[in-house]
This record gives C-alpha cells, sequence and structure tokens, in this order.
C-alpha cells in the first residue's frame, strides 16, 4: 500500500502534456497556450480621440478661459471609422467622437462640455492640457509585443486581446478524451425500472461530469458485466481514448476482476491499494502513454479519487500548471476520530463567523452516501498519523468547488 501522496506523484510522473491543435479562438477559453504570442499591429493601430470634443491645436487654447473664450472655425465632423479630410490649422478646430482618428495638426482634444458650438465655429471655455484625451497608436500594444505567454490558461479576457491583434486560431494543448466504464452486475441505467438486487450507475454519470468539469471530454462507454472477459473486450475498447476511468470491481472481491483485464490488454499496473479513507482499493495503470484509473465502485470514493488522482492528471496533459485545489485552515466545530496509517478525507461543509472560517462535517462519512459529497465543500484532511482532530484545533480543508463556495456580494 502506497501513500495518497505517493500515488499522486507515480500518476503525474506518467503522464505528459497532449500535443498541440490550432483552434478558433472562440473555442480556446479554458485552453492552455502552447506558444507565445506577439502581437502583429499596434493597438490601437492610430492616435484616437478619447473624448467626444474637438481637435484643436494646443497652442490655439491654452488661454482659453469662461472669461476670456477663444472662437475657432469648425473645419468638419468626425465620427468614429471616418478620416478627417482637413489638417487642423491655426485657429481651426475639427469635431471629432470618441474613438476617431485624430486629425493631422491636432495636438489636444477639447471635451465637448467646455465648449458652445455656434454654426460654424464653437467656443473654448477650458482645455486639459497639451495631448490630452489622444489615445496614441500602440498605447495599448506595442507591435511585436508578446501579449500572452507561452504556458497562459486562456481567460474571456485574453480571447478579446487576441482579436484585436487580429489573431483568429492559437495554437493550445488539445483535450484528452476519457473513457469512462462502469462495472458491475448489479448496475441498471438511469432510465430503467427498477429491479430486486438492482442499483442505478450513478458512477459513470458522476465520473462523466468530472471529466467535463476538469475540462477534458468524456466518452462514456457504459455498463460492463463483471466477466473478465466483457472486460477486457470494453476495456481495449477504451484504450482508443487518451485517458480511461473505470470504476467498480478493483478491490478483493470474487467478481473483481478489474486488475487481471486490464492487465489482459496490456495496461502495466503501477499501484491498486492508497493508505486512504475512503477509497483505499484504487489501481492506476498505463498502457504505452495512456493512463488508466481504477477507481473504486462506492460512489463517493469514485468521485473522491477522481478528483484526487484523476483531475490532476487530467490538468497536466492539458498543459495546466496549477493542478490541485486550494487548501485553507479551519476551526473544526466539533471532535473527529480517525484511524492510523490512513489519511482521511472528512466530506466537510464551511462556515464563516467574524472573519473565521469554521468547518465541520457532513454527517454521516460511509462511502456508500452520495449525498455527503453532494453537500460537500471541501475535505477535511485528517493525516495518517493524527487519530483524534480536537474540536477548535485548525485543520486543513482541500476546497471542492471553489468558484461557488463563498457567497458573492455587489461589492460597489
Ligand atoms: P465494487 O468496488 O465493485 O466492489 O463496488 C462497491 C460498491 O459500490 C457496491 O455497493 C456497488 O454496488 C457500488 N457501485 C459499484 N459501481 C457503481 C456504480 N457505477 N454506480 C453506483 N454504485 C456502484
Ligand atoms: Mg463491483
Amino acid at each position: 500500500m502506497i501513500s495518497v501522496e505517493e500515488a499522486v506523484g507515480l500518476i503525474l510522473s506518467h503522464v505528459s502534456p497532449l500535443p498541440g491543435e490550432e483552434i478558433p479562438i472562440l473555442s480556446a477559453r479554458g485552453r492552455v497556450l502552447m506558444q507565445d504570442v506577439r502581437a502583429s499591429r499596434n493597438v490601437p493601430p492610430f492616435a484616437n480621440s478619447a473624448m467626444d470634443g474637438f481637435a484643436v491645436r494646443w497652442a490655439d487654447v491654452a488661454q482659453a478661459s469662461e472669461t476670456s473664450p477663444v472662437t475657432l472655425k469648425v473645419l468638419e465632423d468626425v465620427p468614429a471609422g471616418y478620416v478627417a479630410k482637413h489638417r487642423v490649422k491655426e485657429g481651426t478646430a475639427i469635431r471629432i467622437m470618441t474613438g476617431a482618428p485624430v486629425p493631422g495638426g491636432a495636438d489636444a482634444i477639447i471635451r465637448v462640455e467646455y465648449t458652445k458650438s455656434l454654426n460654424v465655429r464653437v467656443r473654448v471655455t477650458r482645455s486639459d492640457g497639451k495631448g490630452t484625451h489622444i489615445r496614441n497608436a500602440g498605447e495599448d500594444i506595442r507591435k511585436a509585443q508578446v501579449i500572452l505567454e507561452r504556458g497562459k490558461l486562456l481567460t474571456s479576457a485574453d480571447i478579446g486581446l487576441l482579436a484585436s491583434v487580429g489573431k483568429s486560431r492559437v495554437r493550445v494543448h488539445r483535450k484528452p478524451t476519457v473513457a469512462v466504464i462502469s462495472t458491475g452486475d448489479e448496475l441498471l441505467n438511469v432510465d430503467d425500472p427498477p429491479k430486486p438486487g438492482k442499483i442505478v450507475n450513478s458512477n459513470s454519470y458522476t465520473l462523466s461530469a468530472s471529466v467535463e468539469e476538469a475540462g477534458a471530454v468524456p466518452k462514456v462507454l457504459g455498463i460492463v458485466r463483471d466477466k473478465r472477459k466483457n472486460l477486457a473486450v470494453a476495456f481495449k475498447r477504451a484504450l482508443r481514448c487518451d485517458a480511461v476511468v473505470v470504476s467498480g470491481g478493483v478491490s478483493v472481491g470474487d467478481y473483481d476482476f478489474v486488475k487481471e483485464a486490464l492487465a489482459d490488454v496490456g495496461v502495466k499496473m503501477q499501484f491498486w491499494k492508497v493508505a486512504q479513507r475512503p477509497g483505499q482499493p484504487m489501481a492506476f495503470g498505463h498502457a504505452r502513454k495512456i493512463p488508466v484509473f481504477g477507481l473504486p465502485g462506492n460512489p463517493v470514493s469514485s468521485a473522491l479519487s477522481f478528483f484526487l488522482y484523476t483531475r490532476p492528471a487530467l490538468l497536466k496533459m492539458m498543459g495546466r500548471r496549477n493542478l490541485f485545489s486550494p487548501v485553507i485552515q479551519a476551526t473544526l466545530d466539533h471532535e473527529i476520530k480517525s484511524p492510523r496509517g490512513l489519511k482521511e478525507l472528512i466530506r466537510c461543509c464551511l462556515r464563516e463567523e467574524g472573519g473565521r472560517c469554521f468547518v465541520s462535517s457532513t454527517g454521516t462519512q460511509s462511502s456508500g452516501v452520495l449525498r455527503s459529497m453532494s453537500l460537500a465543500q471541501g475535505l477535511i484532511v485528517a493525516r495518517e498519523e493524527e487519530t483524534l482532530l480536537e474540536t477548535g484545533s485548525q485543520v486543513s480543508v482541500i476546497l471542492l468547488n471553489h468558484h461557488d463556495l463563498l457567497k458573492g456580494e455587489m461589492g460597489f
């Protein structure tokens, strides 16, 4: 039996980032860039007005005030998207809209609030200074500048940034396809009528959704009966994907043939037991570069083992650098007993009070109770040597679904 840390280390040492593909930027959010992106143009591409107002020569209006306004002749109007036909010469101005190119000869924009239009003239009563309200060419991005570095996880702002420099396609790591198989003679499909001795296969659903949550592509291959031959046939098919997730059949029961069947199709097993609770039976192997995760059948254990082992591996395959969830410290509301020699992960809920974070268990920790996983906001970690976590002590909590953990506020 190996430790959780050793198991994670072994798994990660057997997976590498997948090769790249070039995709349209509209599909690239959440993907990891494989190359530095340089701007092929300046942004903004030309000096333009940041205000609705008048383009002028600063020298003409520097002294303008309420008591001694300056009157200029208006040569034309330039809306955004058009270029002025005239240059601004001494004693003249061009009416300009936000985003329109600054006409030749102008070196300041007077905002419309400081002016009064008089037919073909404008009266200027104030100015903000030379060069004001002009967004210079290349002020945001200079041509040839690296705007996004290799390894960057692309956000919505990055997608816009790429568009702003005219880059419509990018090279990113490919998403792994992940075969999801559930094993067990007791399993029914979700729409099957209930039958004596049978239960619904929930693991395929949890695991498929978990694959998707990690950003990878699930291929649900359905239920396979507890027969070595059937399992081997299914695994052979599954090995066409980039990774394989199997639930059930990995412990020591008389009908647990998963390890043997994986060996039959050439999967080299690395380990099949981890010093943790829940989820002690947990097998990992690989066939060439394809990682194979033999998760426990118990619904909580399989979800949890996916989170601890499969998810970081899939993230690494997608080129991600940050593979693990945040861990916080919280004050324990009640004592928890834990077995020596196993790392125990206790499903828990968090609560904030007076700027401090408190944590309590979700209740029964039986690995068959999927609802405990549904309620859980995190996992309290009881380390191998710890047999009692005392009320009021500080404990480590691995955050689950951390994006939806804290109650938001409008904040302004
Ligand atoms: P196993 O690991 O195959 O011994 O299964 C352990 C427990 O998990 C048994 O109670 C199974 O009925 C249950 N189980 C196994 N596979 C699934 C599944 N796909 N969905 C729900 N429960 C399952
Ligand atoms: Mg089984």
